[in-house]
């Protein structure tokens, strides 16, 4: 069987390593030859995944295609579709997710709780909206790890939001952010993975770390299993999802937005998990039994991101003293050049008490840096 994958982070990455596990030949599109998931395909093409000419040619003649980004040519993907090339997901639910709109609006028309919202297609869209304030304006199309977001307080902020259609929505209390991955296999059959929890750095707003199973009343985790379930079923898509959701201080569930993809806050799913989301995705695309979803051990995250300053060949110190840490799991993505705030890699550590997660990951924070010597 041929898969292909649009894109070549990371994630395509870590996706291909556990594609080794299984018979298929991988193809990856990327336009930087030397991105992290170009050495660990058996063919890599260099082109724009933009592009409907490039997409369209590298999905002919694939049994099968998925994305590690929504940033994708779907039109390519909808002509593939059309020709009997297996999407994962299907070009449908890439082209609703794309749009912060579309969300939206199919979070509303399927009854998923979601804040309230309206549409502003320009600035002076936005200044009639006063009244709505606090809220969080968020750009349709083009926005990117967190860079399409403001929050809006005041009327004096107002002229921070986008001159662009974008989703003027309320600002939630929150209580926590979750994250739960759902697999769907081409059957209609669903298996969940326990919802993973933010924790973020208050002072920079920047994910500080994350926490699986995240610790939530039974009541609350139900209520986010049937949403997350829900939501999955009316994209009626086979392939992997990742929901992420706000608890408001009513302990209210109410879904913030969706990746089709496999997603940064399932890495520690490889360690930690029976079937890592990387796993469970190869098993839907090569129609295999979908995999068992239960935690090994509770698991953290921690993101090991360029420090600030520093611009170059990366060099990664404290290195050898976070590799010395019992069950803790070093993955760098195998990037050349660092910069202030690229994600170059993560430590996923593993143990039955929470604080110990807490305790190391902080360690770790705090030892680990990526720097460079040429400045
Ligand atoms: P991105 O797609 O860039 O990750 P998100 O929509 O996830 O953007 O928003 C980024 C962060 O902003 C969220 O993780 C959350 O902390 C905050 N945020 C987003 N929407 C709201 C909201 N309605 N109320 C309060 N905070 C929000």
């Amino acid at each position: 069987m041929k898969v292909g994958i649009l894109g070549g982070g990371q994630l395509g990455r870590m996706l291909l390593q556990a594609a080794a596990n299984y018979v298929v030949e991988t193809f990856v599109l990327e336009n930087d030859a030397d991105c992290p998931a170009a050495h660990l395909c058996h063919h890599f093409v260099k082109g724009d995944i933009k592009d409907f000419d490039t997409v369209y040619q590298f999905g002919q003649g694939l049994d099968a295609l998925t994305i590690e980004i929504e940033a994708v040519n779907v039109a390519a993907l909808e002509k593939l579709e059309q020709e009997g090339v297996k999407i994962y997901p299907k070009p449908a639910a890439i082209k609703t997710i794309k749009n912060k709109i579309a969300q939206k609006e199919f979070y509303k028309s399927n009854a998923l709780p979601t804040s309230d919202y309206v549409i502003t297609e320009n600035l002076s869209e936005l200044q009639a909206q006063k009244h709505f304030l606090p809220a969080v304006h968020k750009i349709g199309e083009g926005g990117y790890d967190g860079k399409g977001v403001q929050l809006i307080k005041t009327e004096k902020e107002i002229e921070k939001g986008f001159n662009a259609p974008s989703v003027l929505e309320k600002m939630v209390t929150i209580k926590k952010e979750i994250a739960l991955i759902v697999a769907m296999n081409n059957k209609g059959e669903t298996a969940i993975y326990p919802p993973a929890e933010m924790v973020f750095d208050p002072l920079l707003n920047l994910l500080d770390y994350q926490v699986s199973p995240a610790k939530l009343p039974q009541q609350v985790l139900w209520k986010a299993e049937a949403i997350a379930l829900k939501l999955v079923k009316a994209f009626g898509s086979a392939g992997l999802f990742a929901v992420e959701m706000f608890i408001d201080i009513n302990d209210d569930v109410l879904v913030n937005e969706t990746a089709p993809r496999v997603h940064n806050s399932g890495h520690h799913t490889i360690e930690a998990n029976y079937s890592s989301q990387y796993d469970m995705l190869w098993r839907i695309m090569l129609n295999y039994p979908l995999g068992n979803t239960d935690p090994i051990m509770p698991s953290s995250i921690v993101n090991i991101i360029g420090s600030e300053g520093y611009s170059g060949v990366a060099r990664y110190e404290g290195l050898d003293e976070v590799l010395k840490m019992d069950n803790s799991f070093v993955h760098l993505y195998g990037k050349v050049q660092t910069k202030p705030g690229r994600k170059m890699g993560h430590v996923t550590i593993m143990s039955d008490e929470y604080q110990e997660l807490t305790y190391k990951a902080n360690k770790i924070k705090h030892t680990l840096k990526v720097v460079s010597d040429n400045l």
